[in-house]
């Protein structure tokens, strides 16, 4: 497997390319974000929101933001909210996978902000069925919430007729997708297919698993056409303001309450902190493509300067290949055995990693299943788990 020489990302991730001297083109695009002239891209930003604010004076909300209840959306309100005046439509697509820690970060933003919000939360059975048939299609547990994530805010913009939908972290900031130069602003169907779904709705129509096309409506994005009719355009918070994720952490922990919780398989507790499901999630991407989220969080602490890669490889990155404990669930609402899940995760690996050994080591940590708020909530309030 052949790893950027300044990182740690191996040739396996997608989108990868490396230049003449071995370094990946995230690396490079991260020399570049030094040398972005900020303040410029500041009073761009303004601009962008002085027209919104324009063209919606006479509307309730003249932005919408996606929020998930991670640290970028408490960053975000904090930005468009409280520094620039902005009135937006907070919207979040839920996975149905809410941990506890993931439910008040959400509920605490919309406190502290003082926000309208809109949720959808796909139904249970559904959602099992789509983490099973997920695992056969794209090769991890998580379709729905790709596809979600990306149709249901502009559905919603569309229905209130909302133009400016603003993202977080900048497309460059973690993938190979787009540069600082030419930031990305138009997120309709190919945008969303390429980036994570992978599939579109009407592939993952099952008869046998029972999920219909019409079960599948929430999770389609506009096409091209439909899209460029609407007129919205979308925008990463990450291509306008220098993005530190480090900092703006400690930031909204400290300003706003938000809390971190210990996500599986990572040193770091920030990242998808809302969802019970990131250890299946990235261990997939393990299995897939020989790395995890570790080697994918290294790699950033490597180009901020925080650890060495020689570090990163001895110690983080064996990380990647715990199995994770939130695999109980996945199995159990899937039906399938741990052993399928393996031969499944077998015909998904890259070619690459053919010849290459992928060790899986048993979780060092005592097991506990990561636990959905409202099994939480059950416990606090002394229900029967049966009932
Ligand atoms: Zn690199």
């Amino acid at each position: 497997m052949i790893r950027c020489i300044r990182c740690c990302m191996p040739s396996t991730q997608e989108g990868q390319a490396f230049d003449e001297d071995g370094i990946c083109n995230v690396c490079i695009s991260s020399e570049v974000k030094m040398r972005i002239d900020w303040r410029s891209r500041k009073d761009e930003l303004i601009e962008i929101l002085e027209n919104a604010k324009e063209n919606h004076k006479n509307d309730p909300y003249d932005c919408l933001i996606p929020i998930s209840g991670g640290k970028d959306s408490t960053y975000q309100l904090h930005v468009l909210v409280k520094e620039f005046g902005m009135r937006p439509l907070c919207v979040t697509f839920s996975h149905n996978w809410f941990s506890s820690v993931g439910i008040y970060n959400l509920f605490n933003a919309l406190e502290k902000f003082s926000v309208d919000h809109v949720m959808f939360t796909p139904n249970r059975s559904l959602v099992n069925k789509l983490a099973k048939k997920s695992l056969k299609s794209i090769g991890d547990s998580c379709w729905h919430c790709h596809a979600g994530v990306g149709a249901f805010p502009l559905k919603v913009a569309q229905d209130y007729g909302i133009k400016l939908v603003i993202w977080g972290e900048s497309a460059v900031e973690h993938s190979s997708r787009g540069t600082y130069a030419n930031p990305i602003h138009k997120f309709d169907q190919d945008y969303f297919l390429n980036v994570s779904a992978k599939t579109r709705p009407k592939d993952m129509v099952d008869t046998e698993l029972g999920i219909s096309e019409k079960d599948l409506r929430a999770f389609s994005t506009p096409t091209a056409e439909v899209y460029s009719e609407s007129k919205i355009i979308g925008i990463h918070l990450g291509d306008y303001i220098y993005w530190d994720e480090e900092r703006q952490t400690e930031f909204v922990m400290e300003e706003y309450g938000w809390i971190e919780t210990k996500v599986e398989g990572t040193y770091k507790g920030y990242k998808s902190a809302e969802c019970i499901m990131p250890g299946v999630h990235d261990f997939t991407c393990y299995l897939k493509r020989g790395y995890g989220r570790s080697a994918f969080h290294a790699s950033a602490d490597i180009r901020s300067g925080l650890i060495t890669r020689d570090d990163a490889l001895e110690q983080l990155i064996p990380l990647d290949s715990v199995k994770p404990n939130a695999l109980e669930y996945y199995l159990e609402i899937t039906g399938y055995t741990e052993k399928e899940f393996y031969e499944i995760m077998n015909t998904k690996k890259k070619s690459e990693l053919e010849l290459i050994d992928i060790t899986i080591r048993d979780n060092p940590t005592p097991f506990v299943r990561p636990k959905l708020f409202i099994e939480d909530l059950k416990e606090w309030l002394n229900i029967d788990r049966n009932k």
